[in-house]
């Protein structure tokens, strides 16, 4: 009886999730960031303090079940992307990473070789950058 409602739920989900976008690290960190506003805010006894706390957790909770309930997977996916990217580019210490000032082109040059003339592999352009 029981098993058969746990199924009929899952069924019930499944068919309200699909075509939505669902969860990925974007939004399990969007949680874990709003997790820790709620954990931290009875820590601060000034009242500003504290609602701002209450706030950005309930927010950022809000913002994680739109992103996961979304029917732009497309826009979500790409939010993520750039999400991962950002860290990767934090982690790399042996580069650095440039726009194009033409073309917006991502240009990744080696780090600590003073002023360089870069070319972008796209459009050509040239710019002197430190590393
Ligand atoms: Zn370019």
């Amino acid at each position: 009886m029981f098993r058969q409602f746990l199924a009929q739920l899952s069924a019930k989900l499944q068919r309200f999730m699909a075509g939505r976008y669902g969860t990925d690290r974007l939004n399990m960190t969007i949680l874990g960031a709003g997790l820790v506003a709620c954990l931290i805010s009875p820590f601060f006894r000034s009242a500003p303090v504290n609602l701002l706390l209450t706030a950005i957790s309930y927010g950022f909770m809000i913002w994680a079940i739109y992103r996961s309930l979304s029917r732009n997977t497309y826009k979500r996916y790409q939010e993520n992307r750039k999400f991962l990217q950002f860290f990767d580019r934090l982690k790399d210490r042996q580069h650095r990473y440039y726009d194009c000032p033409k073309c917006r082109q991502v240009v990744r040059v080696p780090r600590g070789k003073g002023k360089i003339a870069i070319t972008c592999p796209k459009c050509r352009e040239k710019f002197v950058r430190k590393t």
